[in-house]
């Protein structure tokens, strides 16, 4: 374990609505807090990265019930997001309202409320989110193949190094011959670690100390739930966890693989069944033609 003690971190969900392309929070409710730790590797929880690579990116709906019941991703705290426009496009209307509302003497208090209302209500793009849950199963997925010396397909190698570093018009048809097994393994394994240390920053090993006492304990600093997924993840490739997808291809889960079941490839029986009754009815219907 890479983390002895749980890291603490308390995080925010608010109320949500969706408003056009973004999800936005709702003024005037209230805001629960919950430590995201708290589902990670807790027996009776599904852990949190894999509930958010399950989510089908494609319905939105479902994009919507993760951010209501688990909170927004943080994007507003990552300085390196490219597409902060949302961000700065809300900053700018209350900003603007704010210089308005200053040309007309209104008292401090009014002022003071608006800035409580305006200044931090959350919103994301779901465009971004989708985009989040795409590369964080692709990771997952090649992290797979590379843990279980399974076959690696460049495509996914290639577009999770893409988001890194953009390569110039060059396609997968142009450079796929370069590459033997043992170099595709070798881009599989630093496009996974360029991405993973990306999504790390900001995570840092704090020392806290009580009042009382004379002792130090650590604990980490994660500054978004974007992070904290991630530092699952992490922890869990470092302690060789490993995650299948479920071959049903009705089934999104994913299951953990542990050291023999290298074979297993369905996440429950039902799914195994599923699966061969859809591929016995695809092969009849081939028999028929
Ligand atoms: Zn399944």
């Amino acid at each position: 374990m890479i983390y002895s003690q749980k890291p603490e971190m308390e995080w925010a969900v608010h109320v949500c609505e969706m408003v056009g392309d973004k999800i936005a929070a709702q003024k005037g409710f209230p805001v629960a807090h919950y430590n995201p730790f708290d589902y990670h590797n807790v027996e009776g929880r599904r852990t949190l990265y894999l509930q958010f690579i399950e989510v089908d990116e494609t319905d939105t709906n479902e994009i919507f019930k993760f951010v209501s019941k688990y909170g927004f991703l943080g994007f507003k705290h990552d300085t390196e997001k490219v597409s902060l426009e949302p961000y700065k496009e809300e900053r700018k209307k209350y900003s603007d309202h704010l210089a308005s509302l200053r040309r007309t003497p209104e008292s401090d208090g009014f002022i003071k409320e608006l800035v409580t209302a305006i200044s931090w209500r959350d919103v994301e793009l779901i465009e971004d989110i989708r985009q989040e849950i795409l590369e964080m199963r692709t990771i997952v997925n090649i992290v797979h193949e590379i843990q279980s010396g399974t076959e690696i397909s460049l495509g996914p190698v290639f577009d999770l190094y893409s988001r890194a570093i953009p390569f110039d018009s060059t396609s997968i048809e142009e450079i796929q011959h370069e590459f033997d097994d043992q170099a595709l393994r070798f881009f599989a394994k630093s496009a996974v670690e360029l991405r993973i240390d990306t999504k790390l920053k900001g995570v840092h090993p704090h020392l806290g100390s009580n009042k009382d006492g004379n002792r130090f304990s650590g604990t980490w600093r994660v500054p978004t739930l974007l992070s904290a997924m991630y530092l699952m993840l992490y922890t869990d490739i470092v302690g060789s966890k490993m995650f299948r997808k479920c071959r049903n291809v009705t089934c999104n889960m994913y299951f953990p693989i542990y050291g023999n079941d290298a074979r297993k490839v369905y996440c429950s029986n039902n799914c195994a069944r599923l699966q061969a009754q859809r591929e016995y009815r695809q092969r009849k219907k081939r028999d028929e033609i």
